[in-house]
């Protein structure tokens, strides 16, 4: 049998970056991928600019108790004249520094005497005296002119979207999602919203599989719920790899009688792996239907939640072009994983890899710390939904509690969100 890591090589190894992308509107590409590295055409701010109401001011003109006429009133917008000699502007927060002038005084600092009333008639003079440079904002500060905006493989966050607008792109060219087209097998499922008879049950894969693959930014289509049977699995497939980019199934891949999908696929294109030494998620597959990669993953919700997870979701990342290199968090490794210290003994005197589902918190000394989900049956999905961690344990491996462990964060974008 493979190990995790010869099937993951397998997996990603088939993964090539889609050749498609397409112009996305900036309102439009919260979470898409960028396609190719932005670069600012302006500096930004594009002028020094005041952080505060004041007054500008050529700091070596300025004594205190000195009195100043105000020679223009600035507000955000306006183009200011240059600063005439041993005068003063009054300015306002974001409006352009006059030429000449080198700081900002505050106006809490200004003690104003208006000598008729009127707003422009003012002589200031001041209570502090002002450094060089004080309260302005420089131009290019946040961003240079020809500096990277976004890097291409950059999965945009909602703070990208802004630094954009800042820099006037009003659209960029983003990788087109793929299309993911799914199924799940077993003739005991029924929909939720439908009664169940004996012997029945609800259909989880269907729903959370739906989920996650828009969660990643894919596009799902949901071919239902496919029979038991061999006809209707041969069709089912053959629908799938005719419309999406790619297949994933669940449940009918052991080797039951009634288990269809891997026979139907080796038979009208191929398997490149079947099972994989790790727990849960044994009876995972992954091959191609004339070309279309398909996922086999394994009935159990838990267990086809770890196998998407582990496999599908890193391959359907990289496939939409996302590049997490530069990440700091869990996504870095195959296993993407991190250390953490263990609260509970562990021995897994078994074969094969094993993830146990955890709940990873930080203590009060600042350490990330691992609790071990207390009912571990792969039927048991809520260790999946009240967990936020996989540990990994190989075979053979065992520690005490207080001893170092690993964790792969279970959000679909790898980061690591702790439990308090
Ligand atoms: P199978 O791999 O088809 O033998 O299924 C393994 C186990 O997972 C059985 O107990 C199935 O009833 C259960 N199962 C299979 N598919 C689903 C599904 N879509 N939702 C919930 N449970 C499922
Ligand atoms: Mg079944």
């Amino acid at each position: 049998m493979n190990t995790f890591e010869q099937g993951f090589e397998q997996v990603m190894a088939h993964a090539a970056i889609t050749s498609h992308y397409e112009s996305v509107a900036l309102g439009d590409a919260l979470g898409r991928i960028v396609a190719s590295t932005q670069y600012s055409i302006i500096d930004v701010p594009g002028y020094d600019n005041s952080a505060m109401d004041g007054y500008a001011v050529r700091s070596n003109e300025i004594s205190l108790g000195a009195s100043y006429a105000v020679s223009q009133r600035i507000v955000a917008g306006e183009a200011p004249h240059a600063l005439a000699d041993n005068t003063i502007a009054r300015i306002f927060t974001g409006a352009m520094v006059p030429a000449g002038a080198n700081a900002i005084i505050l106006q809490e600092d200004a003690l104003v005497d208006s000598n008729d009333g009127s707003d422009s008639h003012l002589n200031v003079s001041f209570t502090e005296l002002p450094r060089a440079d004080q309260h302005i904002r420089l131009s290019g500060q946040d961003i240079k002119k020809g500096a990277v905006v976004v890097e291409k493989g950059r999965r945009l966050t909602s703070a990208d979207i802004g630094l954009l607008a800042s820099v006037g792109i009003a659209e960029l060219p983003c990788y087109t999602p793929i299309k993911v087209a799914f199924f799940s097998t077993g003739d005991e499922l029924k929909n939720p919203g439908d009664t169940l008879s004996l012997g029945q049950i609800y259909n989880s894969n269907r729903y959370f599989l739906a989920a996650k693959i828009k969660a990643l930014g894919a596009i799902p289509i949901d071919l239902g719920c496919c029979p038991d049977s061999e006809a209707a699995t041969r069709e089912y497939l053959i629908s799938a790899s005719e419309q999406a980019d790619c297949i994933v199934t669940t449940g009918g891949m052991s080797v039951g009688e009634e288990d269809y999908v891997r026979q139907q696929v080796e038979s009208l294109g191929a398997i490149l792996f079947w099972k994989l030494a790790i727990k849960p998620g044994k009876p995972v597959a992954f091959g191609h239907i004339q070309g279309t990669p398909f996922f086999g993953l394994p009935g159990n919700p838990v267990s086809s939640f770890v196998t998407f997870h582990l496999l599908m979701r890193p391959w359907l990342l990289k496939t939409m072009g996302y590049d997490d290199s530069r990440a700091t968090n869990l996504s870095q490794s195959s296993l993407g994983s991190v250390a953490a210290k263990a609260t509970f003994d562990w021995h897994n005197s078994g074969k094969r890899l094993d993830f146990l589902r955890g709940q990873a918190s930080i203590n009060n000394a600042g350490e990330v710390t691992v609790t071990r989900y207390q009912n571990q049956s792969s039927g048991v999905l809520s260790s999946i939904a009240q967990c936020n961690v996989l540990i990994p344990v190989q075979p053979g491996q065992q520690w005490q509690a207080g001893d170092a462990c690993q964790v792969i964060a279970l959000s679909d974008f790898g980061e690591l969100a702790l439990i308090n």
